[in-house]
């Protein structure tokens, strides 16, 4: 059977935003329930949030383009790296990963992926606050009230030589795509519980896992702060690193870019780099 392009681009299309639904209106559920009793800072339901329209485009653009690249990524890397062409082979080749990672249990496999995925994109998110790379990530950090709804908003550019890569190189390396039924809607939740409006350090776990209070601290000014807590799920790599920072008895308030003009809407924001 063969469809053309754009029919199934349009499919995926609607498949992936059936699928993001229900996840939206659940999370939302649970982030208006916990911001009404443990708000952060003071701003109100997140539904009044500026700029929220360009936040729920996001939040519905991103899976899309996500998906649509890295299943292109994932077909370049079995073609040049393993001369893998046939639709067939292509399948066999990703079904259940392949190579020795692919012989571990699964959790394994899954707690593997987390680790090693979240050490690279540490780095990669500490590249992206520099020099020329600084311009694409200043889409995420333009978020002045960050919500939940806020986790989606980035650039594609930063999308791309991000998640998408790290993930694909995982899956090339042999990891198994079945993990994602775990990872993939933990990761989900947990990143809009880091930019949930939340005053929420997890005590002791504040050292194992990221938090609402630690990200957000992020999102602050540089004079506050904003250039620590890289890591996405593992504080320690802040802690290993030295960009760890909680201050004791005091909350994050104050968000955005400081040193820049970024336009509050997607279209503006979508070009911002490349007029810069
Ligand atoms: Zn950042
Ligand atoms: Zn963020």
């Amino acid at each position: 059977m063969m469809s053309s392009f754009p029919m199934q681009v349009a499919l995926m299309l609607g498949e992936t935003i059936t699928k993001v639904i229900p996840i939206t209106f659940a999370l939302a559920m649970v982030f208006t329930v916990l911001e009404h009793f443990w708000a952060c800072n003071s701003t109100g339901p997140w539904w009044r949030k500026r700029e929220i329209i360009t936040d729920i485009c996001y939040w519905f653009f991103v899976p899309v383009f996500a998906r649509i690249f890295r299943i292109g990524l994932l077909v370049l890397g079995a073609a040049i790296l393993f001369n893998i062409h046939e639709p067939d082979e292509l399948i066999a080749f990703y079904d259940n990963g392949h190579g020795p990672l692919s012989e571990l249990p699964l959790w394994v496999q899954a707690l593997l992926f987390l680790v090693a995925s979240d050490f690279m994109l540490y780095w990669l998110h500490r590249m992206f606050h520099g020099g020329g790379f600084w311009k694409y990530h200043a889409i995420h950090h333009s978020s002045e009230d960050l919500e939940w709804i806020s986790a989606a908003r980035f650039h594609p550019v930063n999308l791309f030589i991000g998640t998408i890569l790290v993930d694909v190189i995982l899956l090339i390396a042999g990891i198994s795509p079945n993990i994602m039924l775990w990872v993939g809607p933990f990761t989900t939740f947990h990143s809009a519980f880091v930019h949930a409006n939340l005053n929420w350090t997890l005590g002791p776990f504040k050292y194992v896992l990221a938090t609402p209070v630690f990200h957000r601290w992020h999102h602050t000014s540089l004079e506050e702060g904003g250039n620590t807590n890289f890591a996405g799920t593992f504080p320690l790599w802040d802690i290993l690193f030295g960009t760890y920072r909680m201050p004791e008895n005091r909350l994050p308030d104050g968000y955005g870019v400081d040193d820049q003009e970024i336009p509050s809407e997607i279209g503006g924001q979508l070009a911002y780099p490349f007029r810069h």
